[in-house]
């Protein structure tokens, strides 16, 4: 497929679609745009997710006398699914875009592959092993840790675990908000580690992957993992069902491939791709404090002032914005450094 019909290419060789990002349509007033953004909505990444879901609550999960008890057996029989999931999922899309590179750099926003970039940052001085190392040592452990802790919760009945007979209304609503949920847990936390020095200790790891492939997805400094997972502890407060909190866990960990494949568009036919919907998080590797949050389901990033959209206008208001900010950083700097 010829990429530049979709976006350009700068004189650097960085790619950039041509159509601007958008918010979810009810919060701009195109409601005519409804149909075609609820089927962007379900398909294909949370029916992906959904799919993985039922995999899990059918083949996966031990029975619920079992969850009872916290025993090795069954937190490390979650981690070696866990991870062997990751390692098809992840590696997969890492396999054959990265290392076989079969579509070249066709809608890569950046012209380099990180193996072909060693970095003191990283582990190795390789972003990949790095990134592959911090996922299934830390990041996948983590993950591990809050699933069996919330599991548990539920098989003892510390939670307000309601019966989908009655309420399956309720959780169908659930179910369907449970992106919207994703996105407000991260923009928060995300934006949370990004003040001071949460952000040098904890989430300037994640961000060593200024040009992401999808092992940079779980990179993280456990804290930021802990804070990552934890969404899936909301079914512990809110009326909901384990099934439900298992979709919101399993959209967190696989979903986070999401922002970090690279590509706008992974080719499947010559003239058929698929979207990747990863340009806003990619912009976040980029420039660092835009777009906090996700795809604008909840468009918080809009709300606060940080939203780039990838146009020239949205570029021109993050410059200004950290013009503003290195000034009253000066000015701070200024009056607490003592006249000589
Ligand atoms: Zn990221
Ligand atoms: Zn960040």
């Amino acid at each position: 497929m010829d990429d530049l019909k979709y976006g350009i290419r700068d004189k650097r060789g960085n790619w950039a679609p041509s159509e601007p990002l958008e918010v979810a349509p009810f919060w701009t007033g195109k409601f005519s745009q409804i149909g075609r953004w609820l089927v962007g909505y379900v398909w294909p990444h949370n029916a992906i997710f959904m799919l993985v879901s039922l995999a899990y609550w059918y083949f996966i999960l031990p029975d619920w006398t079992k969850m009872k008890e916290l025993t090795w057996d069954w937190g490390l029989w979650l981690y070696a699914v866990n991870a062997a999931g990751i390692f098809v999922m992840y590696g997969s899309v890492e396999f054959f875009y990265y290392f076989k590179r079969i579509q070249g750099t066709r809608f890569k926003y950046n012209p380099n592959f990180p193996s072909d970039k060693p970095s003191d940052v990283f582990w190795f001085k390789s972003q990949n092993i790095d990134n592959f190392l911090r996922s299934f040592l830390i990041s996948i452990p983590v993950w591990t840790l809050i699933e069996v802790f919330t599991l548990w919760c539920f098989a003892n009945g510390y939670a307000h675990w309601v019966d989908p007979k009655d309420h399956w209304l309720w959780l169908a609503v659930l179910i369907f908000l449970v992106p919207a949920i994703h996105e407000v847990h991260f923009y928060c936390g995300h934006w949370l580690i990004h003040q001071g020095v949460l952000y040098k200790w904890i989430h300037s790891i994640h961000h060593n992957s200024i040009n992401p492939s999808p092992w940079s997805s779980m990179s993280m400094h456990p804290v930021e993992a802990a804070i990552f997972f934890s969404e899936m502890m909301w079914h512990l407060l809110l009326p909901s069902a384990p099934f439900v909190a298992m979709f919101q866990l399993t959209s967190t960990a696989y979903g986070a491939i999401v922002g970090h494949i690279g590509f706008d568009k992974l080719e499947l036919t010559d003239e058929r791709a698929m979207n990747s919907q990863a340009y806003t998080h990619y912009m976040h590797h980029k420039y660092f404090e835009v777009n906090y949050g996700a795809d604008g389901v909840v468009p918080l990033d809009k709300w606060f002032g940080t939203w780039h959209d990838g146009t020239k206008q949205a570029d021109e208001r993050m410059k200004e914005r950290f013009r503003r900010k290195k000034e009253r950083l000066n000015r701070r700097k200024a009056t607490s450094t003592p006249a000589e």
